[in-house]
Protein backbone atom coordinates (compact mmCIF):
# COMPACT_ATOMS: atom_id res chain seq x y z
CA UNK A 1 0.00 0.00 0.00
CA UNK A 2 2.76 2.34 0.91
CA UNK A 3 4.37 1.85 -2.28
CA UNK A 4 1.05 2.45 -4.02
CA UNK A 5 0.76 5.37 -2.50
CA UNK A 6 4.26 6.78 -3.06
CA UNK A 7 4.36 5.61 -6.80
CA UNK A 8 0.73 7.50 -7.19
CA UNK A 9 2.84 10.16 -5.72
CA UNK A 10 5.36 10.40 -8.06
CA UNK A 11 3.01 9.84 -10.85
CA UNK A 12 1.16 12.85 -9.61
CA UNK A 13 4.37 15.05 -9.29
CA UNK A 14 5.66 13.58 -13.04
CA UNK A 15 2.02 14.94 -14.74
CA UNK A 16 1.95 17.95 -12.77
CA UNK A 17 5.65 18.69 -13.85
CA UNK A 18 4.72 17.78 -17.16
CA UNK A 19 1.69 19.82 -17.55
CA UNK A 20 3.07 23.31 -16.44
CA UNK A 21 6.33 22.19 -19.09
CA UNK A 22 3.52 22.08 -21.35
CA UNK A 23 1.98 24.93 -20.46
CA UNK A 24 4.74 26.58 -20.24
CA UNK A 25 6.20 25.99 -24.03
CA UNK A 26 2.20 27.02 -24.89
CA UNK A 27 2.93 30.31 -23.50
CA UNK A 28 6.34 30.56 -25.12
CA UNK A 29 4.67 29.84 -28.37
CA UNK A 30 2.70 33.34 -28.25
CA UNK A 31 4.39 34.92 -25.64
CA UNK A 32 4.17 38.68 -26.49
CA UNK A 33 7.59 40.88 -25.28
CA UNK A 34 8.33 44.82 -25.96
CA UNK A 35 11.32 46.58 -25.60
CA UNK A 36 11.22 49.79 -22.94
CA UNK A 37 14.22 52.10 -23.70
CA UNK A 38 12.73 53.30 -19.86
CA UNK A 39 14.44 56.68 -21.32
CA UNK A 40 11.63 59.05 -21.47
CA UNK A 41 12.98 62.69 -21.32
CA UNK A 42 14.62 64.69 -24.07
CA UNK A 43 18.10 64.38 -22.37
CA UNK A 44 18.51 60.27 -23.42
CA UNK A 45 20.27 59.86 -20.15
CA UNK A 46 17.29 59.81 -17.96
CA UNK A 47 15.77 56.61 -16.86
CA UNK A 48 12.13 56.70 -16.22
CA UNK A 49 10.02 58.06 -13.17
CA UNK A 50 8.37 56.00 -10.49
CA UNK A 51 4.69 57.68 -12.17
CA UNK A 52 6.45 56.50 -15.50
CA UNK A 53 7.27 53.35 -14.75
CA UNK A 54 3.35 53.04 -13.03
CA UNK A 55 2.20 53.58 -16.02
CA UNK A 56 3.95 51.97 -18.59
CA UNK A 57 3.85 48.20 -16.47
CA UNK A 58 -0.17 49.36 -16.16
CA UNK A 59 -0.59 49.87 -19.82
CA UNK A 60 1.46 46.56 -20.65
CA UNK A 61 -0.50 44.05 -18.27
CA UNK A 62 -3.68 45.58 -19.50
CA UNK A 63 -2.43 45.34 -23.20
CA UNK A 64 -1.44 41.72 -22.94
CA UNK A 65 2.41 42.04 -22.89
CA UNK A 66 3.94 39.03 -20.84
CA UNK A 67 7.97 40.04 -21.00
CA UNK A 68 9.30 44.07 -20.97
CA UNK A 69 13.29 44.16 -22.19
CA UNK A 70 14.21 46.87 -19.99
CA UNK A 71 16.83 48.73 -21.23
CA UNK A 72 19.55 49.77 -18.50
CA UNK A 73 23.02 50.41 -19.82
CA UNK A 74 22.77 52.58 -23.34
CA UNK A 75 24.67 54.56 -25.74
CA UNK A 76 24.71 57.39 -23.28
CA UNK A 77 26.04 55.84 -19.31
CA UNK A 78 24.25 58.43 -17.03
CA UNK A 79 27.13 58.34 -14.51
CA UNK A 80 29.99 58.56 -16.56
CA UNK A 81 32.37 58.00 -14.31
CA UNK A 82 36.13 58.91 -14.33
CA UNK A 83 36.75 55.98 -11.40
CA UNK A 84 39.06 53.42 -14.04
CA UNK A 85 39.50 50.97 -11.09
CA UNK A 86 35.99 50.01 -10.05
CA UNK A 87 33.93 49.81 -13.89
CA UNK A 88 30.52 48.79 -11.48
CA UNK A 89 27.71 49.31 -13.67
CA UNK A 90 25.42 50.80 -10.60
CA UNK A 91 23.41 52.59 -12.54
CA UNK A 92 22.26 50.03 -14.05
CA UNK A 93 21.67 48.33 -11.39
CA UNK A 94 20.04 51.10 -9.39
CA UNK A 95 17.27 50.72 -12.58
CA UNK A 96 16.74 47.52 -11.86
CA UNK A 97 16.17 47.86 -8.63
CA UNK A 98 13.50 50.89 -9.15
CA UNK A 99 11.66 48.63 -11.55
CA UNK A 100 11.37 45.39 -9.86
CA UNK A 101 8.37 46.17 -7.49
CA UNK A 102 6.49 47.48 -10.54
CA UNK A 103 7.61 43.89 -12.58
CA UNK A 104 6.00 41.75 -9.56
CA UNK A 105 3.13 43.77 -9.01
CA UNK A 106 2.10 43.80 -12.24
CA UNK A 107 3.37 40.08 -12.97
CA UNK A 108 5.15 41.02 -15.77
CA UNK A 109 8.91 39.45 -16.69
CA UNK A 110 11.92 41.72 -16.52
CA UNK A 111 14.68 41.07 -18.44
CA UNK A 112 16.99 43.39 -18.35
CA UNK A 113 18.88 45.02 -21.79
CA UNK A 114 22.66 46.32 -21.90
CA UNK A 115 24.43 47.27 -24.98
CA UNK A 116 27.09 44.63 -25.37
CA UNK A 117 30.24 45.54 -27.46
CA UNK A 118 29.20 49.05 -28.18
CA UNK A 119 30.67 50.29 -25.02
CA UNK A 120 31.02 54.29 -24.54
CA UNK A 121 31.70 54.38 -20.91
CA UNK A 122 34.53 57.51 -20.74
CA UNK A 123 36.09 55.41 -17.82
CA UNK A 124 36.84 51.98 -20.08
CA UNK A 125 37.91 54.35 -23.07
CA UNK A 126 40.51 56.39 -20.92
CA UNK A 127 41.53 53.20 -18.98
CA UNK A 128 41.58 50.55 -22.01
CA UNK A 129 41.90 52.78 -25.45
CA UNK A 130 43.76 49.46 -27.10
CA UNK A 131 40.66 47.23 -26.49
CA UNK A 132 38.37 49.07 -28.96
CA UNK A 133 37.74 48.06 -32.63
CA UNK A 134 40.50 49.62 -35.84
CA UNK A 135 39.20 50.32 -39.36
CA UNK A 136 41.09 49.23 -42.22
CA UNK A 137 42.93 53.09 -42.69
CA UNK A 138 44.17 51.96 -39.25
CA UNK A 139 41.93 54.64 -37.18
CA UNK A 140 40.66 53.37 -33.84
CA UNK A 141 36.87 54.28 -33.55
CA UNK A 142 37.90 55.91 -30.19
CA UNK A 143 39.22 59.05 -32.38
CA UNK A 144 36.45 59.24 -35.23
CA UNK A 145 32.56 59.86 -35.02
CA UNK A 146 31.70 57.53 -37.34
CA UNK A 147 28.23 58.05 -38.58
CA UNK A 148 28.47 61.10 -36.61
CA UNK A 149 27.63 59.36 -33.55
CA UNK A 150 29.26 60.21 -30.24
CA UNK A 151 28.39 56.58 -28.96
CA UNK A 152 29.90 54.78 -31.85
CA UNK A 153 32.62 53.08 -29.53
CA UNK A 154 33.54 49.55 -29.91
CA UNK A 155 35.21 46.84 -28.27
CA UNK A 156 37.14 44.82 -30.21
CA UNK A 157 34.88 41.39 -29.78
CA UNK A 158 38.13 39.30 -30.21
CA UNK A 159 40.33 40.24 -27.36
CA UNK A 160 40.34 38.34 -24.17
CA UNK A 161 40.06 41.04 -21.75
CA UNK A 162 37.26 42.42 -23.53
CA UNK A 163 34.92 39.36 -23.07
CA UNK A 164 36.36 39.55 -19.35
CA UNK A 165 35.36 42.76 -19.07
CA UNK A 166 31.65 42.28 -20.35
CA UNK A 167 31.72 38.93 -18.24
CA UNK A 168 31.94 41.19 -15.03
CA UNK A 169 29.11 43.72 -16.41
CA UNK A 170 26.89 40.87 -17.35
CA UNK A 171 27.09 39.02 -14.06
CA UNK A 172 26.46 42.24 -11.86
CA UNK A 173 23.36 42.42 -13.85
CA UNK A 174 22.30 38.61 -13.78
CA UNK A 175 23.03 38.05 -10.11
CA UNK A 176 20.21 40.18 -8.97
CA UNK A 177 17.16 38.70 -7.70
CA UNK A 178 13.77 38.87 -9.51
CA UNK A 179 15.09 39.80 -13.05
CA UNK A 180 14.19 36.83 -15.45
CA UNK A 181 17.37 37.43 -17.85
CA UNK A 182 19.87 39.62 -19.57
CA UNK A 183 19.50 40.76 -23.00
CA UNK A 184 22.77 41.43 -25.26
CA UNK A 185 22.13 44.35 -27.54
CA UNK A 186 24.77 45.72 -30.00
CA UNK A 187 26.37 42.41 -29.95
CA UNK A 188 28.41 43.05 -33.29
CA UNK A 189 30.79 45.09 -35.38
CA UNK A 190 29.85 48.47 -36.47
CA UNK A 191 27.88 48.82 -39.37
CA UNK A 192 30.06 48.06 -41.96
CA UNK A 193 27.29 48.79 -44.60
CA UNK A 194 23.81 50.96 -42.70
CA UNK A 195 20.39 49.19 -43.68
CA UNK A 196 19.73 50.31 -47.04
CA UNK A 197 17.00 52.63 -45.74
CA UNK A 198 19.14 54.75 -43.99
CA UNK A 199 22.12 55.75 -46.18
CA UNK A 200 20.02 59.03 -47.36
CA UNK A 201 18.96 60.17 -44.10
CA UNK A 202 23.03 59.62 -43.11
CA UNK A 203 24.40 61.19 -45.96
CA UNK A 204 26.26 57.73 -46.88
CA UNK A 205 27.42 56.29 -49.91
CA UNK A 206 27.46 52.25 -49.43
CA UNK A 207 27.90 50.59 -52.50
CA UNK A 208 30.53 48.14 -51.20
CA UNK A 209 32.10 47.73 -48.20
CA UNK A 210 34.57 50.88 -47.56
CA UNK A 211 37.94 51.25 -45.26
CA UNK A 212 36.37 53.78 -42.91
CA UNK A 213 33.44 51.52 -41.56
CA UNK A 214 35.31 48.39 -42.32
CA UNK A 215 36.50 47.00 -38.41
CA UNK A 216 38.56 45.45 -37.09
CA UNK A 217 42.39 45.61 -37.98
CA UNK A 218 43.71 46.39 -34.43
CA UNK A 219 46.85 45.09 -33.72
CA UNK A 220 45.68 42.36 -31.62
CA UNK A 221 43.48 40.99 -34.85
CA UNK A 222 46.03 41.40 -37.20
CA UNK A 223 48.57 39.44 -35.20
CA UNK A 224 45.96 36.88 -34.69
CA UNK A 225 44.31 36.79 -38.04
CA UNK A 226 48.49 36.71 -39.18
CA UNK A 227 49.35 33.76 -37.14
CA UNK A 228 46.31 31.64 -37.96
CA UNK A 229 46.51 32.37 -41.89
CA UNK A 230 50.12 33.92 -42.82
CA UNK A 231 48.11 37.35 -43.85
CA UNK A 232 48.18 40.52 -42.61
CA UNK A 233 44.40 41.55 -43.27
CA UNK A 234 45.66 45.34 -43.68
CA UNK A 235 47.23 44.00 -46.35
CA UNK A 236 43.88 42.57 -48.35
CA UNK A 237 43.08 44.22 -51.42
CA UNK A 238 39.42 43.36 -50.79
CA UNK A 239 38.93 42.30 -47.48
CA UNK A 240 35.39 41.38 -47.96
CA UNK A 241 35.80 38.27 -50.91
CA UNK A 242 38.39 36.70 -48.08
CA UNK A 243 36.25 34.13 -46.96
CA UNK A 244 38.72 33.26 -44.27
CA UNK A 245 38.83 36.72 -42.86
CA UNK A 246 35.35 37.15 -43.11
CA UNK A 247 35.03 34.19 -40.76
CA UNK A 248 37.79 35.29 -38.27
CA UNK A 249 35.53 38.25 -37.33
CA UNK A 250 31.81 36.43 -37.36
CA UNK A 251 33.53 33.37 -35.16
CA UNK A 252 34.80 36.15 -32.82
CA UNK A 253 31.27 38.01 -32.15
CA UNK A 254 29.97 34.45 -32.05
CA UNK A 255 32.32 32.91 -29.22
CA UNK A 256 31.87 36.00 -27.58
CA UNK A 257 28.36 36.29 -27.33
CA UNK A 258 28.11 32.15 -26.59
CA UNK A 259 30.44 32.58 -23.48
CA UNK A 260 28.41 35.88 -22.21
CA UNK A 261 25.34 33.38 -22.46
CA UNK A 262 26.80 31.09 -20.70
CA UNK A 263 27.46 33.61 -18.05
CA UNK A 264 24.14 34.31 -17.86
CA UNK A 265 23.20 30.86 -17.19
CA UNK A 266 25.29 30.78 -14.41
CA UNK A 267 22.89 32.43 -12.56
CA UNK A 268 20.30 30.73 -13.57
CA UNK A 269 18.85 33.74 -16.27
CA UNK A 270 17.54 33.50 -19.55
CA UNK A 271 19.93 34.24 -22.25
CA UNK A 272 18.67 36.36 -25.03
CA UNK A 273 19.89 38.83 -28.04
CA UNK A 274 18.63 41.39 -30.22
CA UNK A 275 20.24 40.86 -33.73
CA UNK A 276 20.19 42.20 -37.38
CA UNK A 277 16.89 41.40 -39.14
CA UNK A 278 17.77 38.30 -41.46
CA UNK A 279 21.12 36.27 -41.00
CA UNK A 280 22.58 37.21 -44.44
CA UNK A 281 21.65 40.77 -44.03
CA UNK A 282 23.54 41.16 -40.55
CA UNK A 283 26.77 38.45 -41.40
CA UNK A 284 27.19 41.49 -44.58
CA UNK A 285 26.09 44.84 -42.67
CA UNK A 286 27.23 43.63 -39.39
CA UNK A 287 29.30 40.75 -39.46
CA UNK A 288 27.02 38.96 -37.03
CA UNK A 289 26.51 35.38 -37.79
CA UNK A 290 23.48 35.12 -35.55
CA UNK A 291 22.26 31.68 -36.41
CA UNK A 292 25.60 30.42 -34.38
CA UNK A 293 24.43 31.49 -31.43
CA UNK A 294 23.92 28.39 -29.98
CA UNK A 295 23.54 29.27 -26.10
CA UNK A 296 21.29 31.67 -25.81
CA UNK A 297 17.57 30.59 -24.98
CA UNK A 298 15.48 33.34 -27.46
CA UNK A 299 17.03 35.63 -30.07
CA UNK A 300 15.25 38.50 -31.40
CA UNK A 301 15.65 39.79 -34.71
CA UNK A 302 15.05 43.52 -35.06
CA UNK A 303 12.49 42.68 -38.54
CA UNK A 304 12.40 46.54 -38.83
CA UNK A 305 11.61 45.70 -42.40
CA UNK A 306 11.32 49.70 -43.96
CA UNK A 307 15.09 50.42 -42.57
CA UNK A 308 15.76 47.43 -45.50
CA UNK A 309 13.71 49.21 -48.25
CA UNK A 310 11.44 45.88 -47.79
CA UNK A 311 7.71 44.61 -48.36
CA UNK A 312 5.83 44.01 -45.28
CA UNK A 313 5.90 40.64 -46.54
CA UNK A 314 9.22 40.34 -46.38
CA UNK A 315 8.61 39.91 -42.54
CA UNK A 316 8.31 36.27 -43.35
CA UNK A 317 10.91 35.67 -45.20
CA UNK A 318 13.50 36.81 -42.57
CA UNK A 319 11.46 35.08 -39.85
CA UNK A 320 12.02 32.03 -42.01
CA UNK A 321 15.56 32.30 -43.11
CA UNK A 322 16.51 32.91 -39.27
CA UNK A 323 14.56 30.04 -37.93
CA UNK A 324 15.81 27.29 -40.89
CA UNK A 325 19.46 28.48 -40.18
CA UNK A 326 18.91 27.89 -36.28
CA UNK A 327 17.59 24.59 -37.31
CA UNK A 328 20.38 23.34 -39.26
CA UNK A 329 23.36 25.39 -36.78
CA UNK A 330 21.28 23.35 -33.84
CA UNK A 331 20.78 26.31 -31.65
CA UNK A 332 19.22 25.51 -28.24
CA UNK A 333 17.15 28.59 -28.15
CA UNK A 334 14.04 29.70 -30.31
CA UNK A 335 13.75 32.94 -32.54
CA UNK A 336 11.42 35.43 -32.06
CA UNK A 337 10.41 38.45 -34.43
CA UNK A 338 10.86 41.69 -33.50
CA UNK A 339 8.70 44.10 -35.11
CA UNK A 340 9.43 48.44 -35.33
CA UNK A 341 6.22 49.78 -34.22
CA UNK A 342 6.82 52.70 -36.05
CA UNK A 343 6.70 50.55 -39.75
CA UNK A 344 3.58 48.53 -38.08
CA UNK A 345 0.14 50.89 -38.91
CA UNK A 346 -2.33 50.41 -36.14
CA UNK A 347 -4.55 48.67 -38.68
CA UNK A 348 -1.99 46.46 -39.64
CA UNK A 349 -1.07 45.02 -36.30
CA UNK A 350 -2.64 41.64 -36.84
CA UNK A 351 -0.94 41.92 -40.73
CA UNK A 352 2.48 42.00 -39.51
CA UNK A 353 1.86 39.34 -36.66
CA UNK A 354 0.80 36.84 -38.88
CA UNK A 355 4.23 37.03 -41.15
CA UNK A 356 6.04 36.48 -38.66
CA UNK A 357 3.89 33.53 -36.91
CA UNK A 358 4.35 31.72 -40.46
CA UNK A 359 7.76 32.31 -40.84
CA UNK A 360 8.10 30.30 -37.98
CA UNK A 361 8.35 32.86 -34.87
CA UNK A 362 8.22 31.63 -31.27
CA UNK A 363 5.97 34.48 -29.57
CA UNK A 364 6.35 38.48 -30.74
CA UNK A 365 8.18 40.90 -29.72
CA UNK A 366 7.54 44.94 -30.39
CA UNK A 367 9.91 48.00 -29.95
CA UNK A 368 8.90 49.97 -28.61
CA UNK A 369 6.99 50.98 -25.45
CA UNK A 370 7.28 54.35 -26.09
CA UNK A 371 6.61 54.01 -29.91
CA UNK A 372 3.64 52.24 -29.08
CA UNK A 373 2.34 54.89 -26.50
CA UNK A 374 3.03 57.92 -29.16
CA UNK A 375 0.62 56.71 -31.76
CA UNK A 376 -2.98 57.46 -31.15
CA UNK A 377 -4.67 54.24 -30.79
CA UNK A 378 -1.97 52.24 -30.37
CA UNK A 379 -2.44 50.57 -27.00
CA UNK A 380 -6.18 49.36 -27.68
CA UNK A 381 -5.58 48.21 -31.11
CA UNK A 382 -2.43 46.22 -29.88
CA UNK A 383 -4.44 44.65 -27.32
CA UNK A 384 -7.47 43.25 -29.77
CA UNK A 385 -4.77 41.87 -31.73
CA UNK A 386 -2.84 40.35 -28.75
CA UNK A 387 -6.18 38.76 -27.70
CA UNK A 388 -6.84 37.00 -31.21
CA UNK A 389 -2.62 36.01 -31.43
CA UNK A 390 -3.25 34.22 -27.90
CA UNK A 391 -6.36 32.31 -28.95
CA UNK A 392 -4.86 30.54 -32.02
ZN1 LIG B 1 40.48 43.65 -32.92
Amino acid sequence: MKFFLNSLGILLIASMILVSCNERQTNEKTKVWAWFSGSLTSTQTDSASDEQLEYYFAKAKETGIDAIILEVHGGYPKVDSTDTVDFTDYEAIDIINKTLPYAKKYGIELHVWLWTTNRCEKNLRTAHPDWYQVNAEGNSCLNIKLYNREHYRWLCPARPEALEYLKHRVAELAKIDGIAGVHLDFIRYPDAILPYGLHESRGVVQDKVYPLWDHCYCDFCRANFKSQTGIDPMTLENPTENAEWMQYRWDAITKLTNALAQEIHRYGKVATAAVFASPSESRKLVRQDWTKFVELDVIFPMIYHKFYNAEDAWIETATREGVDEMKVNQCNGYLCSGLFAGHVPVDKIDEMIAYATNGGSTGICFFSLEGINKTPNYWEKLKESIIKYKKK
